[in-house]
Formats: C-alpha cells, structure tokens, sequence
C-alpha cells in the first residue's frame, strides 16, 4: 500500500496556529510582542528568499521582524561587534544570522558569538549541550522540525530502530541525539559508512529513516524497509526539478509515511524558528 504523505504544511498551519495564540496572550500579559533580528551579511538570493519569507510568518503570528543587511566589505570584527550590541539590546528576544556569510567571514564564530538566551537557532553550544542533556525547549529548526513530523504520526519511538544518515551538526548530529532522548535505537551514518559500503545494510534496518545528505537518490527505493517511515530532508536540484535523497516513487511503494520533497521537512523550519523565538522570549520574560 503506497505510504501516507507527511505534508510539512499542514503541520506548519496547526503549529503556527498554536504560536500566534501564545504570542497573543504574551503580548497582553507582558504589553510587548517577541521580536527576532536577523543579520545577513552581504547580499545572496537565496538569504534574500528564507528572510522574506520569515518576515511573513513572523509578522502573521505577531513577532516583530527586523532584517539588519550589513556590507559585503563588513569584516569579523565588526560583525562580532555588532552581535555583542545586539545581545545586550533589551527590545531584541533572539538573533539568527542568515548563511551563507562572505568568505572571510567565519561564520561559526558569529553563531557561539549569539548569547545562548538569543539563539534563534540553536546553534549556540550551550544549547545543543542541552540537547545532549535531554532538556531543552529550543534546537536546530531542521532537526526540531523532522522530530514534530515523528510526532505527528504518533508512533512511539521507544525501541525502535532509527538510521539517521547525514551527520552535520545543523540536521543530524543533533537529531540523533533527539531520537536517543526518545529511546529510539539510533544509528548515525556518514562518509565513512558511504565509502565503507554498509549504507544499505543500515537503512534497511531503519524502522525510522532520515536522511540528510544533498545528494540526490542517495537511498535506493528498494532499501526502505516495509512498513517504515521516511523522513527525507535533503533538497537537489535536478534539471529543473527540486527531489530529496531518497528515491521517492519506490520508496512510497514500501513506506507507512514519507515526506515529499518539496512539501515535508522544509515548510517546517521557519515555523520552528518562529517558535524559539516565542520560547526565548517566555524564558527571558
Ligand atoms: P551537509 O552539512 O553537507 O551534511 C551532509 C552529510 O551527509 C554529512 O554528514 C556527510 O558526511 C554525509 N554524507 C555525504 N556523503 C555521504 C554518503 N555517501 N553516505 C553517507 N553520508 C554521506 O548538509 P546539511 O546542511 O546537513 O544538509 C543536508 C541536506 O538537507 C541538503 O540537501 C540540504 O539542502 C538539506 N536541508 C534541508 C533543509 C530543509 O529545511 N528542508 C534544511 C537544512 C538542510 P561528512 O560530513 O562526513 O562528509
């Protein structure tokens, strides 16, 4: 039986809904709304498109949104500078800064640059610390977005076999570690599994398989295991086509749920975003 499509959208909506009730009641409870500051350095179109879109979503759940576009020729020390003044500016709940930055920019610096109390993203070690520890309310939106999609099946994870293959510490690095505070029995798989040659054998295990690489048909239809849930996060241009990492047609002959690509993981993201802003906001309240 073909698998059911784990529509990122439709839970975007409902999640989305939840946060503009929230911020409603913060905002008569503290007279102030939650605002997220993004800095991007340079210009890019891409960066152009993810900011647009995070300040229709901000705004329509009733976030203030500010967009701080710095110079190409800005150098490190003035964007450190900059994030130092905004971490102490009191109107601002959480700071993202957009990737990719100019080279001669080191991004990751900027990013533990971010007090852990204004990390939009997660991305600040204290907070994925958090995740390590199993208590936190803020995470990487890719990650935190692929756990809701979980959720929304309703399938304990308790026990059951999850493959991860991706390891980045943006998606899977912190996602394993997700699925291992939820008691799934995690497998965490990368190059070395790639060039090893055992990557089939993992993903046919996986009771839960997600997948993050950037490379397209990465996972073969036919190693998704009956029954199984996919979760596929990877975005490839392919002529004039956006696919995943996984071979969508085969797989869904096989799988009980599967994100497609477009449509699963990604309309997800900037909903969570928007939500660790609103938990951000709540802790520093
Ligand atoms: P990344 O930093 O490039 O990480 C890719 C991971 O895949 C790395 O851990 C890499 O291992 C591993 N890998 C590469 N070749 C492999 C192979 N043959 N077998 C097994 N593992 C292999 O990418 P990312 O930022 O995590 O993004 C992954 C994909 O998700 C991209 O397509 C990206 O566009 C997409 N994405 C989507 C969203 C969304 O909202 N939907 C958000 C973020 C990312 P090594 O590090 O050891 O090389």
């Amino acid at each position: 039986m073909p698998a059911k499509l784990l529509e990122g959208k439709i839970i975007a909506d409902s999640l989305k809904a939840k946060i503009k009730a929230e911020v409603d009641g913060l905002k008569t409870k503290h007279n102030r709304a939650p605002k997220l500051l993004a800095v991007q350095i340079g210009e890019n179109a891409s960066s152009s498109v993810y900011v647009k879109a995070q300040k229709k979503v901000a705004e329509s759940l009733g976030i203030e949104y500010e967009l701080k576009v710095l110079p190409e020729t800005f150098s490190q020390a003035q964007a450190e500078a900059l994030i130092k003044e905004l971490n102490n500016d009191k109107n601002i709940t959480a700071i993202i800064l957009q990737l990719p930055v100019p080279k001669g920019i080191d991004a990751k610096i900027l990013v533990k640059g971010i007090a852990p109390e204004k990390d939009a993203e997660g991305m600040h070690p204290e907070n994925l610390g958090k995740i390590l520890l199993g208590n936190y309310k803020i995470g990487p939106c890719t990650a935190m977005a692929v756990m809701e999609l979980l959720e929304s099946t309703k399938i304990n994870l308790y026990g059951k076999e999850a493959v991860v293959v991706g390891h980045s510490e943006i998606v899977g690095k912190p996602l394993s570690l997700m699925l291992l505070n939820k008691f799934a029995t995690t497998t965490v798989c990368h190059i070395g599994t790639g060039q090893r040659g055992t990557l089939p054998e993992h993903v046919k295990r996986a009771e839960v398989l997600i997948v993050a690489v950037g490379k397209a048909g990465i996972v073969k239809g036919d190693w998704v295991k009956e029954g199984g849930i996919v979760i596929d996060v990877g975005i490839n241009k392919v002529g004039d086509k956006i696919v995943g990492d996984v071979e969508f047609g085969p797989a869904s002959e096989r799988a009980s749920y599967i994100t497609p690509v477009p449509g699963g993981v990604g309309p997800l993201t900037t909903a969570i975003l928007m939500r660790n802003t609103v938990e951000l906001f709540k802790a520093g309240a």
